[in-house]
Parts: C-alpha cells; structure tokens; sequence
C-alpha cells in the first residue's frame, strides 16, 4: 500500500487552513473591490442612521414591498399537503408559469420542461458555466461586467479573458472578442439589458456574434456556447425591444432571476433555461439537474417556487423608474457630466469629471452620497448610480452631484 503523505504539523502553514480554492477567489480584483467596498458601506450604513447618507450602491429596495408580493409569499407558506415542505428540486408549476412568461418575451416556444428552477441569477450562471465548461476552459465576457463573473467562473475551475466593451456606447467590441475567441474559450456570458451601461443590444450585434462564435466553434471542432445573462429583460425604457442572444444562437443557456423585476434579491428564485430543440438537450439537462444537486441542493426553496405563478403576474413600476432615469439623466447633463440615457436596467452610468473615478467617488460620499465607482468594474472613469433609491433620494443628492462637479472645475487649471 503506498504511503499517504505525512501530515503536516499542527502549526505549520495550511495546517487547519483554508483551500486553495477559496484563496483564488478572495485574491480575484472584483472580490477584493466589492468586499472591500461592503465593509466600508457597513461603516457608511450605521453613519447613514445618523446622517441620512443617501445611497445608489446596490440594487437593493429602498421602500416597502408590494402587498401583492407579500400575499402571494404568505399563501404559499401555507401547507396543502404533507410533502409541501419536502425537498423539492424543479416544482412543474413554477417551471411552466414560468415557461410562458418567458415566452412572451423571447417567443422560442419554451415549455416548463425547458427550464430549471435555480437559486437565482447566480445559481443559473454558476450551474450553467459547469454543465458545458471544465476546468482550464475559458470565458470571455465584456468589461465592464456584472462584479461576480470573475468570481463564479474562478470557483468553477475556469479562466477569466475580459474585453472591454466600446466606449463611450458601451456595445459589444466585436473585432476585439473575435481576437478573444481562442482554442480553450467554451463561453461567452452575454449581459443585456447591460448592467451597468444599461445598454441593450440590438439584433445587428447579436447576428454578428452568432456568426463569429459559429465560425470560432468550427474552427475549434468544439461548441462555443452564450451564457445570456438577463435579470433584465423586463426592465425596458421608451417601448424599446429586448432581444435575446438565444434568438441568434441556438446554443444560449439563458440565466433569469426574479430578484430584478421584483425587487426582491433577498428572496432566491430564478431559473436556468435551454432553448426548445437544441440537439442532445436531455443530456444537457441531466448535467443541469446533476451540478444543482451536487452544488449543494442549488434549487429555490419551495415556498419560493409555489409562490411563482403569482409572482409572474407582478413588477416593480418601470415607469416610476423610466421617470427616475429621465430625472437624474436631465439633471446630469445639465450640470455638464456626460451620460448616456440607460435602454433598460436599473442603473445610470456617468463618466467621472476627472479620470480617478475612485477619488470622485470619496468626494460624492464626503458629501453623503454613495455610488459605485467603475474600478469597481474594471472600468476605471466612470461610476454608476443604482436607481432603486426613491425620487425624494434622487431630488436630495441633485445638489451634491452638482457641487462635486462644480468643485472639480473651480480646481481645474485655467485654459
Ligand atoms: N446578473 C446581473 C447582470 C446582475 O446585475 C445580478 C444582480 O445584481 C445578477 C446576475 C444576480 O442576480 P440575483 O442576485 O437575483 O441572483
């Protein structure tokens, strides 16, 4: 019998450590910007109690739920049978409500059978990247992205290659994924309606990814596939169309959540769906249903997904926020910062007046307000305001957001 390698002693390092695994994730930048950013905000939170700090960070709700949401949560909470709190893994009703739901947006024909119910966005990317990725393979995804790609793909085994998005448009640069695309790449993650840009991509672009990733994928005798990142999808401004890169291209597994259109993030429920006809889907979904169960039961629990059909009848009011976006945008540009209208989302993304986004960021918190710096993002410049905050919020921080830039320009070398 071969000899197992001696233990190590008990104080030397590692012994009684953590894994290695979880080091890779913690020494990942966006891991290290955003923790480091929440301990502050937990700083920032107790002096918010005091000083009424005014907060855009995150796409948290900053007012009461709807009752509707709450009622439906409650009336699910209540027992029909023995087995309602059994473990569950997809409940069929909760899959085809939220089939046709999602076939009224993306109309590919989807039936609940296409779907798996997931613990959230999160629990769709994290299973769809380890149902068609192995370790050492890569993701390209587009700077400035979602902050926890990096971190999903790392725990995943995979390798990060990040584009930058153009600027100031922030659309897909596709010569430059193009140039990305290389033997070891197996997804691409798509990310429209965009956070943070709030850009959603039109069909043109998505036709000419289909065909680079159709090319790429022949070339390498190995399927690139699109992971469609689209909590989203439902948060449009002006009537504008949300297209699907799953429309494109067949081999798209597309991730939702209902924590966006709900406003509810604290309460996991999402799903994880495979476009109707795609070749081997069984085999693809046994995959699917396998990593939910060996992650670590990655399903919603079941309150969350009896409640679904309910749920799908309700939305936050993308018209206060359309109103909130036209407001803050408006004033922006008036006070001379350059931003662009968002198309969708929730979040509005303005260039910083000075290149050093972090250090216009700490003059907008001296002042009480807190926004997102693009570092943050790995796209330093910028800085991005979560509009989730009410218009009293909004109206409050004008005057700041005004002062700040004011202040930049009484320090600006006459020229
Ligand atoms: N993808 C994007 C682009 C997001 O903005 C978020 C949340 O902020 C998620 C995925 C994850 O959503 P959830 O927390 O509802 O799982």
């Amino acid at each position: 019998m071969e000899d197992l390698p001696p233990s190590p002693a008990p104080d030397s390092p590692g012994a009684g450590g953590v894994s290695r695994r979880s080091e890779l994730i913690q020494a990942t930048t966006p891991f290290r910007m955003l923790f480091g950013f929440l301990r502050r905000r937990a700083i920032e939170d107790a002096r918010r109690r005091e000083d009424g700090v005014l907060d855009f960070t995150f796409g948290d709700p900053h007012e009461m739920q709807m009752p509707a949401y709450v009622e439906a949560l409650r009336e699910a909470a209540v027992p029909r049978s023995e087995q309602w709190f059994a473990y569950k893994q997809s409940e069929q009703p909760a899959q085809d409500a939220a089939a046709a739901s999602l076939e009224r947006v993306v109309p590919l024909g989807w039936s609940g059978a296409d779907l798996r119910m997931t613990t959230g966005g999160f629990g769709a990317i994290t299973v769809a990247m380890k149902a068609v990725a192995d370790p050492g393979d890569e993701v390209v995804y587009t700077l400035p992205p979602w902050f926890l790609y990096e971190i999903l793909a790392v725990e995943a085994g995979l390798v990060p290659v990040k584009v930058p998005a153009l600027q100031p448009t922030f659309d897909l640069a596709l010569d430059a994924i193009s140039a990305a695309l290389g033997p070891r790449t197996r997804i691409v993650v798509v990310n429209t309606p965009n956070n943070p840009s709030g850009r959603i991509y039109p069909p043109a672009t998505l036709t000419a990814l289909a065909e680079l990733l159709e090319e790429a994928s022949a070339r390498n005798g190995r399927r690139i596939w699109i992971i469609s990142d689209e909590p989203y999808n439902r948060i449009v401004f002006d009537g504008a169309t949300f297209h699907s890169p799953a429309q494109f291209y067949r081999y798209t597994l597309l991730c939702y959540s209902y924590g966006k259109t709900l406003l509810a993030p604290g309460q996991r429920v999402g799903y994880l769906a495979v476009p109707p006809g795609l070749p081997d889907a069984a085999a693809l979904m046994d995959a699917i249903d396998s990593l939910q169960i060996a992650g670590g039961w990655l399903f919603p629990n079941a309150v969350m997904q009896y409640a679904v059909p309910d749920l799908e009848r309700l939305s936050l009011d993308v018209g206060a926020l359309q109103a909130k976006r036209d407001r803050i945008v408006g004033a922006l540009r008036e006070m001379g910062y350059e931003v662009t209208s968002p198309e969708g989302t929730f979040y509005v993304w303005p260039r910083s007046p000075i290149p050093d986004d972090e250090a216009f960021v700490a003059s907008l918190e001296r002042r009480g307000v807190l926004v997102m710096p693009g570092a943050l993002f790995e796209t330093p410049g910028w800085f991005r305001i979560c509009l989730t905050a009410t218009a009293e919020s909004i109206e409050a921080a004008l005057p700041h957001f005004r002062a700040a830039i004011d202040d930049v320009r009484s320090q600006a070398p006459p020229g």
